[in-house]
């Protein structure tokens, strides 16, 4: 089974996508972790993404597809969680014609709401383990030792896309570019749609009942 999770900046897809990857034997793609992997490692492809990242900007289509392209060619789990991804049309398009070169396809297209005032709030608070991912935040969800990542020991930063203007910046981006993902989806798919601010186990058990449906 294929899910997209898809949602504004904050919404808490990369959360969920890590509380089904595991308790489903499910691979997680975040194009986001991707870039930023490519970013500490120094790859051209870093290179080229972080400029973008930095402004709150979308990487561009094409550098995006190639590196779903590598992930879907390498993907040995059966069924995949894209987290973050795609993130335009273009992008929509070119997953699924990967997907039906591979005789595959989505299963679910799932939308997690959040007003742009949380957004914010959750944020400017959100602190990511630099090694294995995990997400914290120092409101609702600090780690046990400041600093460092409850799971791998790992140091927790913030990313530099989580300050007020970048955030700000990605909204709009989300607004104008992403949003638009429903009414494609709406052609061949049924839009769940599910409410962010719920907090994260009753999203997630939301999420749950609909793909055991
Ligand atoms: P995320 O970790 O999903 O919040 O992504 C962080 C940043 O990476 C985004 O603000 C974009 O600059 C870039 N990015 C991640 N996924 C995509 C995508 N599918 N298309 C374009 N840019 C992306």
């Amino acid at each position: 089974m294929n899910i997209i999770l898809s949602g504004p900046p904050g919404s808490g897809k990369g959360t969920q996508a890590e509380l089904l990857t595991s308790q489903l034997n499910y691979a997680h793609f975040s194009t986001g972790n991707v870039f930023r992997d490519h970013i500490t490692r120094k790859t051209p492809i870093g290179e080229q993404a972080q400029k973008y990242i930095n402004q709150g900007k979308l990487v561009p289509d094409d550098v995006v597809l190639d590196v779903a392209k590598d992930f879907l060619a390498h993907n040995q789990k059966p069924g995949i969680i894209f987290d973050g991804f795609p993130r335009t049309i273009g992008q929509a398009q070119g997953l699924d014609k990967v997907l039906n070169e591979w005789q595959n396809k989505i299963d679910f297209v799932i939308f997690i709401e959040l007003p742009e005032t949380e957004i914010i709030k959750r944020l400017t608070a959100r602190r990511t383990c630099l090694t294995c991912h995990a997400i914290y935040n120092l409101d609702f969800k600090p780690p046990r030792k400041p600093g460092i990542c409850d799971v791998c020991g790992g140091k927790l930063y913030q990313r530099s896309d989580d300050t007020e203007p970048v955030i700000k910046q990605r909204f709009m981006v989300y607004e104008g570019q992403t949003r638009a993902l429903k009414d494609y989806y709406k052609k061949t798919h049924h839009i769940y749609e599910i409410d962010g601010t719920l907090g994260k186990d009753q999203v997630f058990q939301e999420i749950v009942k609909l793909i055991k449906k």
